[in-house]
């Protein structure tokens, strides 16, 4: 069968090669993508003993420690939700640690996705996050906006501990687990990401034994 060719704007037409398939397939089918944002860059309170992120500041060309600023959000979210067909649209926040950059950039988020939305899409947000940070006030504003939660924990406290351990060395895992606990008080949706290590491997059980079942009496949750 004859490839089809793209009309490249740096060049003459050239085969199209996989990268090129979103595009082509945008006039027949709803253009579905998901893009990965990482609004502090690769800055994080966090020095686990296995990052292989944190020292991306300093990568020539890399994501360097700079933020986002709010005219690259406007343009980002304007822009991604225009490009997606499809009826689902989803933000996913990485970093470093993305609550590096507090409340108020999230709610202002959450602002420009409504601005933005086209009718009838469902815009939808999850955000990784080491814990940390993680207070009642998040926990509301994460509930109301209906964010789902990916919580770094490695497992029970002396596996976390192990690897996940602040910028001067110290433990992790009761401020982590302090997290899990609000998110569940809150009925934030959360699910855990684990790094399975050498030390971890004939151990892996439910890293967060010992949390409260989900309350149905939930915490005011009109505050943001
Ligand atoms: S929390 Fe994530 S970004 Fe921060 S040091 Fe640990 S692995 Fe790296």
């Amino acid at each position: 069968m004859k490839k089809p060719f793209v009309l490249d704007p740096n060049g003459p037409p050239r085969p199209a090669d996989k990268y090129d398939a979103p595009r082509l397939m945008a006039d027949k089918a709803p253009l579905g993508f998901h893009v990965m944002i990482k609004p502090a860059g690769s800055a994080c309170n966090l020095n686990c003993t296995y990052c292989f992120y944190l020292s991306k500041a300093t990568l020539a060309g890399g994501p360097g420690a700079k933020k986002m600023s709010d005219v690259t959000l406007e343009r980002l979210i304007r822009s991604y939700i225009e490009d997606v067909t499809t009826p689902e649209v989803v933000f996913t926040w990485q970093g470093g640690e993305p609550t590096l950059r507090g409340l108020d950039f999230f709610r202002n988020v959450v602002v420009l996705q409504q601005k933005y939305a086209k009718p009838g899409q469902t815009v939808l947000n999850d955000l990784q996050t080491n814990g940390t940070l993680i207070d009642e006030q998040w926990c509301r504003f994460l509930k109301k906006n209906d964010f789902l939660v990916g919580l770094s924990i490695d497992g029970p406290e002396h596996l976390h501990d192990a690897y996940r351990k602040t910028r001067n060395g110290s433990p992790t895992f009761h401020k982590v687990f302090r997290a899990a606990k609000l998110l569940r008080r809150f009925g934030v949706p959360a699910c855990f990401t684990i790094q399975v290590m050498r030390n971890s491997m004939d151990r892996v059980g439910p890293p967060v034994a010992g949390l409260p079942p989900s309350k149905k009496d939930r915490p005011n949750e009109n505050e943001t």
